[in-house]
Order: structure tokens, then sequence, then C-alpha cells
């Protein structure tokens, strides 16, 4: 079978030192190598997400580090702000409604970045808590979290801070700690180019103060203390615990370049696409949004009048490359590609020629 490589916004194109890592033999959970990796893992990935904090993980995909969060941090009945603009805060709402809080939902133009007077605007006194997306995947955009971050805590001291973090850890730089973020989360197919099934959660030491028993398997407050000694409450993805290491190993050393060939790699999606006459997805009122508000997770175009996705997706099927169509309310009417993956510059070239191809094909 001919391999088709992944443009697509996760999974991503799997880091070469994971695969390296998936192809040994299994280890046992619960022996001191296994604890070994463990450790290193929540250490490294604490340090990626900029708390000295812990990080917990979980084996589940992002979504259960987002449920387990919400039923950890907060009680039935105890009111939470969702500004909902894109399929992934709309997910927040979603389970906060499912948990039982009271959900302050905002419901705001599926593609324009937020702004802190958006957010503050949710917030009645005795605001528990927001729920917020850093890099909404689903639109391309990278939400200001510094300046709602401030925001918030200036006129909210007593709420915390909760931010889905997925497609931000390892592709635009995040510090929680110095934004006065309380607890994050993120997910192994994304950012950290392994397969599906682990997820990360970060809490900073407000969040470990309020963290309350919750369920069964995404209790936090258990794993929290099963994790210190290096183990999980339940079976770990081990074999992923080891990837994520071997792949922290290379990744942390120069994060900041690697951000920076991330945000590289955007900026040319995003000029072929444009100097070709795509609209991006990412703007206020028609107005494309500035680079700094799309995420480098992915570039989302709208389809021009009368090109259906499935013709753009087929062009790059033709040529080995799978790319995403939108999500809820930009379904059928935008597409995604993503350089989020393991693409060192040859290959990355080989996809900005694909994308060139197919645009000179269908326009
Ligand atoms: C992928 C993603 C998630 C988690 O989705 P899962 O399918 O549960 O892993 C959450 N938030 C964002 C922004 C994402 O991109």
């Amino acid at each position: 079978m001919n391999r088709v490589r992944l443009l697509t916004p996760g999974p991503v194109e799997l880091h070469p030192r994971a695969r390296l890592a998936l192809a040994g033999p299994q280890v046992h959970h619960r022996t001191e190598p296994a604890r070994e990796a463990f450790r290193a893992v929540r250490r490294g990935l604490a340090a990626a997400f900029g708390t000295e904090g812990e990080v917990l993980l979980l084996t589940a995909s992002g979504t259960g580090a987002m449920e387990a969060l919400v039923g950890g941090l907060f009680a039935p009945g105890e009111r939470v702000a969702v500004p909902v603009s894109g399929k992934f805060s709309e997910r927040w709402a979603e389970i906060a409604g499912a948990l039982g809080l009271e959900v302050a939902r905002g419901d705001l133009p599926w593609g324009q970045p937020l702004t802190p007077e958006e957010v503050l605007g949710l917030m009645a006194p005795g605001t528990r808590g927001v729920l917020l997306t850093h890099s909404e995947t689903s639109t391309g955009v990278l939400n200001p979290l510094a300046e709602i971050a401030a925001a918030v805590r200036a006129a909210h001291p007593d709420a915390l801070i909760v931010v889905d973090a997925v497609t931000s850890l390892f592709l635009a730089p995040l510090a929680l700690d110095a934004l006065g973020v309380d607890a994050a989360l993120a997910g192994s197919q994304k950012g950290l180019m392994l397969p599906p099934g682990l997820a990360f959660v970060a809490l900073g030491s407000r969040a470990q103060a309020r963290l309350r028993p919750y369920g069964y398997y995404l209790n936090l407050d258990r794993e929290r203390r099963v994790q210190e000694k290096g183990e999980s409450a339940f079976t770990p993805a081990i074999n992923l615990v080891l990837a994520a290491r071997a792949v922290l190993e290379e990744l942390l050393p120069d994060l900041d370049a690697h951000l920076k060939r991330k945000r590289a790699y955007l900026e040319r999606l995003y000029a072929i696409g444009e100097g070709a006459g795509l609209r991006p997805v990412p703007a206020r009122e028609g107005v494309p949004a500035p680079m700094e508000l799309r995420t480098p997770a992915t570039a989302a175009f709208h389809l021009p009048e009368g090109l259906p996705f499935e013709a753009v997706r087929d062009a790059f099927l033709a040529r080995g490359a799978r790319i995403a169509g939108g999500q809820g309310a930009l379904k059928g009417r935008s597409f995604r590609i993503s350089l989020m993956g393991h693409y060192p510059g040859p290959e990355a070239d080989w996809a900005f020629g694909v994308f060139r191809e197919v645009l000179a094909e269908l326009l």
C-alpha cells in the first residue's frame, strides 16, 4: 500500500524516535525502568508546560483530560464561563453541562480570536472558573492567552483559569505559571508526534489545592497520589510513555528552535494559500487575523465558492497526502492543512509543493 502522509491536525506524522521506541519489547508497568520513564515524562512535560506544578498522565485521548479537569476542579452547580468560538471550546461547554455545572456560555463567531472583554463579559461575580481553548484547532485561531489570563486574574482573582493546550503545547510558546494559568491539558497525538492514547494534565498550585475526588477512572485526586510513585492507578499506556520520553529527550533541549520552525511553516502555508486567493478562516469581521493570532498547529482556509471539500481532499490524496475538512459550523466550508507532525525541512518542502500543485489544478 502506498503510504499517505498526514497533513491533518491530529493524528500526525510520528516522530522517528517514537517509532523506534514503539518497536521495542513490551515492558511491565510495575517495574523500576517503567517508573523511571513515567517520572521522566511527567518532569519533561512540566517543563514544556512551563509549570512548577505537576503533570499527571492519563491513558485517554485529550477529551478524557478535559473531563477529568472539569470534574476534578468544579462541583456540580458551580458556575464556569465558557466562550465558544469553535469545536473544541464548544466541547468544554458540553462537558461542563454534562457534569452538572452552571455554564455561562458565550457563542461567538467561529474563527474569531477571543478578546479579554468577551471573556470577562461572561464572568458574573461568583464565577468559579473559566474554560479556555488556547489553540482552536477547528478554526486555526491562536487565542491571546496572556492578555486574557491577565484580565481574568485582575478582575476575578479567585476564578480558576483552565486551558485546553492540546495543539499549543510544542507548537506555540506556553508558560502556565508565568501567565497565571491554573491548569491545562494536552494529548499525545498532536505536537508531541506520538500515536493517540495518552493525555496530559498540568496542575498549578491553586488547582492542586482545589482538587476534589471525581468519578472513578478519571479521578485526578487519586492519580496524583499514585503518580508520585511513578505509577498510575490503572495500567498506563506504558509503551506510549516510553515513546514520549524518547521524543522529549530530543525536543526539550531545542524547544525554541522547534517552535520557530513550526511558526515558519505556518507562514509558508498561508503565503501559498493567500497568494492563490484563498481566505484564511482566522478573521474578525472579514479581516484576516494577524499572524500571531493564527495557530502554528494548522492553517485553515475557506473553500472558494463552488469548490467542494471532496475535490480538494482528493487532489491531495492523489499526491499522497491527507488533509482535513472543517468541523462543526465550518464543515463543508473550509479545509485545514497541518505540519504539526514530524516534517523535517525536505519533507515540509514536499508538502508545500503538493499544496501549490493542488491549488494550480483546482483554482
Ligand atoms: C485534538 C484536540 C482535542 C482532544 O481531542 P481527542 O480526540 O479527545 O484527543 C482537544 N482540544 C483540541 C484543541 C484539539 O485539537
